[in-house]
């Protein structure tokens, strides 16, 4: 694990890059602000969490870290250790976590609940939704520390990689971190409700675009040419045909769309 700093004090933010070791996308975020120390209204930590799984570019060595927390120092795992460094490294700090996926070219928020910290600084990023996940919350990052993850686009991409220096600085400025102003964006909120389960198969397909209501009677997906069909109305959230091992993606259902505040004069 990397940590660094920029600004000088106790930092109250932080931003965790390379959670999963194959979404290189925030770790050229985090380089290029450590490249560049642009000076800091309030420091920021920065952190590159799996270097092991980056190296190698895998998701993990032996578990998921994003699904190890809190971790253990003497656990068996070396993602089961590393999650309990990065608790301890971010106690304290209102954290940015960087991923991407192989679902969705449009960056998205996710945050474990809809709390006032989501809706001041979510709709000052430039994402195009903010997803809540809390039934699914066991094991993740912010299970233990209050994290706004944010889905920069497909996983290798170079959109993804500009996509998380855009996400990270509007992130900074809209702390105060940075100076600035951020624009702020009506956004729809989605609460994932189930996960939708794949058979074992040769070929998967997905029929239907993430965020884009599925109607009951829908055949949404399909295993081996086995189509998978909704039994009632649900909104897609990432979705794709080899995304997940066993899972196609989630369901979600939609609720709320938070609208910017009236402009100053
Ligand atoms: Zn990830």
């Amino acid at each position: 694990m990397k940590v660094a700093q920029i600004g000088s004090g106790t930092p109250e933010v932080a931003v965790v890059a390379g959670i999963h070791g194959d979404e290189p996308c925030g770790v050229r975020a985090v380089e290029r602000l450590l490249d560049e120390r642009p000076t800091v209204e309030r420091p920021v930590k920065l952190i590159v969490a799996n270097e092991k799984a980056l190296e190698r570019q895998v998701r993990f060595v032996d578990e998921d870290l994003n699904r190890a927390f809190p971790g253990d120092p003497d656990a068996k795992t070396h993602e089961g250790q590393l999650a309990h460094r990065l608790v301890e490294e971010l106690e304290g700090c209102l954290t940015f976590s960087m991923h991407s996926t192989q679902s969705h070219a449009e960056p998205f928020a996710i945050v474990n609940g809809v709390n006032e910290t989501a809706e001041e600084i979510v709709p000052q990023l430039p994402v195009t939704a903010m997803v809540e996940t809390s039934n699914f919350a066991e094991g993740r990052l912010f299970s233990e520390i209050d994290t706004v993850e944010v889905e920069c686009g497909m996983q290798g991409s170079e959109t993804a990689a500009q996509n998380a220096d855009r996400l990270t600085r509007a992130f900074l400025t809209a702390v105060g971190a940075l100076p600035g102003d951020t624009m702020y964006n009506d956004l729809p909120v989605y609460r994932l409700t189930d996960v939708i389960r794949k058979q074992e198969a040769d070929t998967y397909e997905v029929f239907v675009d993430n965020f884009a209501e599925v109607e009951a009677g829908e055949s949404f997906a399909a295993a081996d040419g086995d189509e998978q069909v909704a039994d009632e109305s649900f909104y897609p959230v990432l979705m794709s045909s080899n995304g997940y091992r066993d899972v196609f993606g989630y369901a979600a259902e939609k609720l709320d769309v938070l609208t910017a505040p009236p402009a100053a004069d």
